[in-house]
């Protein structure tokens, strides 16, 4: 672990300004970067990784209750075929590319999302308890791109006026910085300053404040906003939901089949939660246990691989 990583500086920050602006900043750098690493991503499906972790990361605002999740995934037509990520309460957050390696676009010099996503995406964003959608919404997205079709959700599917940018970067020594910035006019709000900022958007000011901005305050100063409130930052973290436990609670419900070819494995079996890439061992003696509590006398103590 380098020094940079021991502590995690990923975070969200919002404020309200004078003229009823409301602005979200967030960083997940190092969760995109931890993501990115556990799952193993070539630079190219790191980098859309990190983007829509940014983006779901700024949706994870409105999520005030607990077990409450955010997702947001995109199928697409370019070659990283899709990516799910997801912001849980206390600012968890997790995700994986559907495809993670993309030999040609990876050696690229300069590492760009555009040719992994390709023309289309169907892009949906869900919220829910465990057992309750919340809300759900779906769009097609035309060319495929994280910030548009985070832009569309909240303009055409929510209906609310909101500007947005992201800013990441990822080489192959890895993911450099993953950031993203809201701002959104509210009801009661300054459309006249709203639009002054939106101008910002459009011209790459705020792409370009964002990228070297650190926190909100210096991307407001770089900005030139003033007469804001900022409220209490949230922290933010790479974290997955899944433990031994669960794993083997699954393990416990495979068929009698899966275990026994499990157990003629030579190799070490291995179940990898697919949204961290975390990978967990299964010894034998665990898949031995759950077909002898099913009351299975099998016989093939005889060969030593059947054993760890
Ligand atoms: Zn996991």
């Amino acid at each position: 672990m380098t020094p940079m990583e021991q502590e995690n500086f990923d975070n969200r920050q919002t404020a309200l300004t004078s003229a009823k602006l409301a602005l979200t900043y967030v960083n997940v750098t190092n969760s995109a970067a931890a993501l990115e690493r556990s799952h193993l991503c070539g630079a190219t499906a790191g980098l859309v990784q990190s983007k829509a972790l940014a983006a779901v990361a700024l949706l994870g605002a409105e999520v005030s209750q607990k077990d409450e999740t955010v997702s947001l995934r995109l199928r697409v037509s370019g070659p990283v075929a899709g990516v799910l990520v997801e912001n849980a309460f206390g600012g968890s957050l997790r995700g994986y590319t559907h495809n993670k390696v993309l030999n040609t676009l990876d050696v690229r010099e300069e590492i760009a999302d555009e040719d992994a996503l390709g023309e289309l995406a169907q892009m949906s964003v869900i919220r829910s308890i465990p057992g309750k959608t919340i809300s759900s919404a779906m769009l097609d997205v035309q060319p495929a791109s994280v910030k548009k079709g985070l832009h569309e959700y909240l303009n055409r599917s929510l209906q609310r006026t909101a500007e947005v940018e992201i800013a990441a970067e990822s080489t192959v020594a890895g993911v450099t910085y993953a950031k993203a910035f809201m701002a959104e006019l509210m009801p009661d709000g300054n459309a006249q300053a709203f639009k002054k900022l939106s101008d910002k958007f459009a011209d790459s000011s705020v792409l370009q404040a964002l990228t070297s901005a650190q926190d909100l305050t210096e991307l407001c100063a770089l900005l030139k906003i003033e007469g804001y409130k900022l409220n209490e930052p949230q922290q933010l973290q790479f974290k997955c939901r899944c433990s031994t436990d669960r794993v083997e609670a699954m393990v416990s419900d495979l068929p009698d089949e899966d275990l026994e070819d499990m157990l003629k494995n030579a190799q070490e079996n291995q179940i990898i939660c697919h949204m961290c890439g975390t990978g967990y061992r299964i010894g034998k003696s665990t898949l031995w246990n759950v077909l002898e509590k099913r009351g299975h006398d099998i016989d093939f103590e005889e060969d030593a691989s059947y054993y760890d």
